[in-house]
């Protein structure tokens, strides 16, 4: 173990001081390398070392960089040297999460960083948060919760009796709700289709003027954050309203919350603090390697009952048992990274973090208006999304840049027009590297495209 341990820390090293000067996407060379994996399942197994070997050296440099500082595709962040180093510790620890215990020490950490968050994202004191895999995971959390207390109030046990023969529910959305939205309503037994759009404006918010009536049997689902543009829907007037008409509301946050740790961007979520359920990832811009995303839910007993079980060997305690605040019962202490990534930046760097990006993303727009290319947005947040002109010319630079390898964006079609997507949230990225990757754009468009 000792000499195995030695040899992946090694590697690892190796891996994170190069993956700053690699190039971003992995070269073709590097994916036939992956070949090497083409083999039947072997007879006798090997030894761990050869594991490793060639894990790092078929795998590592198939990966893409984007634990480096030039990657701007999705909405993707690093991953916080302490929050990698968290993981190696809990990983060794093989904890049981889901109950105290089975795991005492993950109970206790992750009741803290509960009340961290709440604290640092200025919710209800109270408020329970659930650790899942991502903001997907996280607002099915939220839509169980939903359907259980909506179908509850008329006489309707969800958990025990399902959904076939129950009151209908509706469920309203804004026209640019996210796709994870999408996959959310159909596992949770909605349908994809069985929604209510709301009209949204040239940013993809919802439209307050034109937003439908609701009532007791609605799940309002708004946004904070619009997965191109960064907008937020007007969450003040949208969640007050729903609210007092006996709406549920579920806002998708799962990068756009984190404005709400900085003075400058918090008036952006000004609202959110009233929702009934909120989904965030944590792998995206708290940086915390994936995969890690967290629900809050206000009301702690109904969140606790939509994801209750029971079985005679389930020994229940007074303290925090993890899994009566995710869907899964067994799971890694998720929470521990994000109580490691909260407790080394503290409320100031957390809050820098934020503010550093968006006025990165605000550089990276400005940068390339000045060489001529066209922003699309608003540029509120951390998103830009940036048009060069007929949408193949678009996606020929994309690709170019892609295959340079100074840096990793994507594309998107947004309200009819193509354009890169550019989203800045690692810890990583210094301004140094916005103005290497506005420069070769430019470059790649002078004399390629
Ligand atoms: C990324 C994202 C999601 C999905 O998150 P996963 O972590 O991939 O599950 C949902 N909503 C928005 C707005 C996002 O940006």
């Amino acid at each position: 173990m000792d000499e195995l341990l030695e040899d992946v820390s090694q590697r690892v090293r190796e891996y994170l001081s190069g993956v700053s000067n690699r190039s971003v996407a992995p070269s073709t060379g590097a994916l036939e390398g992956l070949s090497n994996f083409d083999f039947r399942y072997p007879e006798t197994g090997r030894s761990a070392r050869e594991v490793i070997h060639m894990l790092d050296r078929h795998g590592s440099p198939a990966t893409v960089a984007s634990a480096g500082p030039r990657y701007f595709g999705f909405v993707v962040g690093g991953a916080l040297p302490v929050t990698v180093a968290a993981n190696h510790l809990v990983t060794a620890w093989d904890q049981l999460s889901g109950l105290y215990v089975a795991s005492p020490v993950v109970g206790k950490i992750e009741s803290v960083a509960e009340k961290w968050l709440a604290d640092a994202l200025s919710f209800q004191e109270g408020t329970a948060a659930g650790f899942v895999t991502g903001a997907t995971m996280a607002n099915f959390s939220g839509l169980v919760t939903a359907r259980s207390v909506l179908l509850k109030r008329q006489g309707w046990d969800a958990e025990e009796d399902g959904l076939f023969g129950a009151p209908e529910l509706t469920v309203v959305v804004g026209d640019e709700y996210h796709a994870s939205m999408k996959k959310a309503l159909s596992l949770v037994g909605f349908g994809r289709s069985r929604v209510v759009r709301a009209p949204v404006d040239t940013q993809g918010r919802i439209i307050a003027s034109s937003f439908p009536e609701t009532d007791e049997n609605t799940i309002v689902c708004l946004q904070a954050g619009n997965v191109n543009t960064g907008a937020f829907d007007p969450l003040e007037e949208l969640v007050d309203r729903a609210r007092s008409s006996g709406s549920w509301v579920h806002v998708d946050a799962a990068f756009g919350l984190w404005a709400r740790v900085s003075d400058r961007y918090k008036h952006l979520t000004d609202g959110i603090e009233n929702a009934d359920s909120v989904a965030t990832d944590a792998h995206k811009w708290l940086n915390v390697p994936y995969d890690s995303g967290i629900i809050f839910v206000r009301d702690r007993q109904a969140f606790n009952h939509a994801m209750s079980s029971s079985a005679a060997y389930l020994i229940e305690g007074e303290r925090r048992d993890g899994y009566k605040y995710a869907p899964e019962m067994s799971r890694r202490p998720r929470g521990i990274e994000v109580w490691a990534a909260l407790l080394s930046l503290g409320r100031s760097g957390l809050a820098e973090l934020v503010e550093r990006n968006c006025a990165q993303a605000a550089r990276f727009a400005a940068g390339l208006q000045s060489h001529g290319f066209k922003v699309l947005n608003d540029v509120v947040l951390n998103q830009v999304l940036v048009s060069f002109g007929e949408s193949d010319r678009t996606k020929r630079v994309i690709e170019a840049v892609q295959n340079d390898g100074t840096m990793w964006v994507g594309g998107t079609e947004w309200q009819g027009q193509t354009a890169m997507r550019i989203s800045v949230s690692s810890w990583l990225t210094s301004d140094e590297d916005i103005d290497m990757c506005i420069d070769a754009i430019a470059r790649i468009v002078r004399e390629e495209i």
